[in-house]
């Protein structure tokens, strides 16, 4: 029997049971497609009809496919800074699927309906902010940033309550490497079940880093590869100008794909302290606290492994702080590397960590444009923006100018390399809210499907970019993101 090229191989419930909880999505009256990631489909080798309202009922989780096994997984957090039990309150994994290609993903549904964990809440989704996850995973994904991504949205012909009123309620199918998550260690430790621990972090280990050289002590080498790959992950944030805005604990992942689309956005002018979550009141997930918020996680996820690290705390306490000592270190070095391919410098010079510095000190007292700058700065013409008519900016691309010579390559490679680094489009905020707007409210997806089309693509100028590269002049900015609920 053909099973629309679903080849689910489900590994996760092989785990204690402790560590989720089976059951089906609750079914929904008049599930309608919205919106299919074709693509995404295609490299995952799904063959059914691609397109049309055949795959609503598939996709609102009221047809199980066969070798679907959904739980509900079971994990814990710190919230901003504090410690709760939560768990999938509003998804379900419906199983392991298996790409052609050869990588295993989870299928996830997020909206499906109440589960155990649901802590009073309605387990359900509106559409505003599957959309939002919708188009900024798909954004991240075409910036070549580790991340989620989402294989359809449907709307389920039911209404949801929040705060401002009735929204039509909607569910998103997400994909994702793993949903393990520092919180699933957390939920662990909570529990004081290390016997699990360690079969979890085999599991995680086996799953997500296979090729790695193993220390003896397992828990080691996998808070050595979380941390490298967070370490990544966020200076791949901060290269494009991410700002996560809920970096709890719980949506961390182990895997090292960024999840959990709620209140992000990407800054436009550029600020260090640039906060967009309505939540986020003392910003603590600002836009430049976001490398020592990775490493508060991580130091959380150390915790949880100290009991698998020695059988003497003390002795635990020091290996797992020599690890999480070392994320300065690697942090300065892989930022500087960043920022030194965002400007096109090649090699090694003296000056260069200053030379980067005073750019974003520049940036920042003349409120410039975060992409736009580096942008200009590839295109190599005089730019509209206040900043280019500074004279002490002025002084600073003479410096630059001056320090691309030496380069060890040819001006062909320094171009390529800020090519490569600095997206033409980002999903900015004020276009996002204008799509998401008119999806929600007149059913028109147009210019939701236009700004998924230019964020696709976010190295290439495309015709017609220039509304897209446009920042929101002052007095119409957006200030804030609602908590995706
Ligand atoms: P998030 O902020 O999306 O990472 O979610 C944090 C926790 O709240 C998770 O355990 C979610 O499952 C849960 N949650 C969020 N929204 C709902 C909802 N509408 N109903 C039940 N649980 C929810
Ligand atoms: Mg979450």
């Amino acid at each position: 029997m053909s099973n629309n090229g679903w080849q689910f191989d489900n590994s996760y419930t092989s785990l204690p049971e402790m560590m989720y909880v089976r059951l089906k999505p609750t079914k929904v009256s008049d599930p309608k497609m919205v919106l299919f990631n074709e693509p995404l489909a295609l490299k995952m080798g799904l063959d059914f009809p691609l397109s049309g309202q055949n795959n609503a009922q598939l996709f609102a989780g009221n047809q199980i496919p066969h070798g679907a096994e959904p739980i509900a997984q079971a994990y814990a957090g710190h919230q901003f800074g504090h410690f709760t039990m939560l768990g999938d309150g509003r998804a379900i994994v419906l199983g392991e699927h298996i790409t052609p290609d050869n990588r295993r993903i989870d299928i996830q549904f997020k909206g499906s309906g109440p589960t155990p964990f649901s802590r009073g809440g309605d387990g359900r989704a509106a559409l505003g902010p599957m959309l939002r996850e919708y188009i900024i995973s798909e954004a991240m994904h075409g910036l070549g940033i580790p991340t989620t991504q989402s294989l359809a949205v449907v709307t389920t012909g039911e209404n949801v309550y929040r705060e401002n009123g009735p929204l039509p309620g909607a569910i998103l199918t997400r994909v994702a490497a793993s949903h393990i998550r520092v919180g699933t260690f957390e939920y662990l430790a909570m529990k004081g079940d290390f016997p699990t621990s360690k079969k979890l972090v085999d599991y995680a280990l086996k799953r997500h880093y296979p090729q790695t050289d193993q220390d003896t002590l397992h828990a080691l080498t996998l808070l050595k590869n979380v941390m490298e790959q967070q370490l990544n992950l966020i200076i791949n944030w901060l290269r494009v100008g991410f700002i996560h805005g809920v970096m709890n604990t719980d949506n961390m992942t182990i895997s090292g794909e960024t999840i959990d689309y709620g209140p992000c956005a990407f800054m436009d002018i550029y600020n260090p302290e640039t906060v967009f979550s309505s939540i986020d009141h003392g910003g603590r997930y600002a836009f430049g606290n976001q490398p020592s918020m990775a490493k508060w996680n991580l130091t959380r996820f150390a915790e949880t492994l100290l009991p698998l690290i020695d059988s003497d705390s003390k002795t635990a306490v020091n290996i797992a702080t020599e690890i999480i000592d070392s994320y300065d270190e690697q942090f300065e070095t892989k930022w500087l590397a960043m920022m030194k391919n965002k400007l096109g410098l090649v090699g090694e010079e003296q000056g260069d960590k200053d030379l980067i510095t005073q750019l974003l000190t520049l940036m920042e007292q003349n409120r410039a444009d975060y992409t736009n700058t580096f942008f200009n700065l590839l295109k190599g013409e005089t730019a509209q923006e206040m900043i280019f008519q500074k004279d002490a900016f002025k002084s600073w691309q003479q410096k630059w100018h001056d320090r691309r010579l030496l380069n060890s390559d040819s001006q062909e490679i320094s171009q390529e390399l800020m090519k490569k680094h600095n997206p033409v489009v980002i999903p900015r905020n004020h276009k996002v809210e204008e799509a998401l707007d008119a999806a929600c409210k007149n059913g028109d997806l147009t210019p939701f499907n236009n700004l998924l089309a230019a964020v696709k693509t976010p190295y290439t100028s495309q015709k017609d970019i220039s509304p897209y590269q446009s920042y929101p002049t002052e007095g119409s900015e957006i200030y804030q993101t609602f908590c995706g609920t």
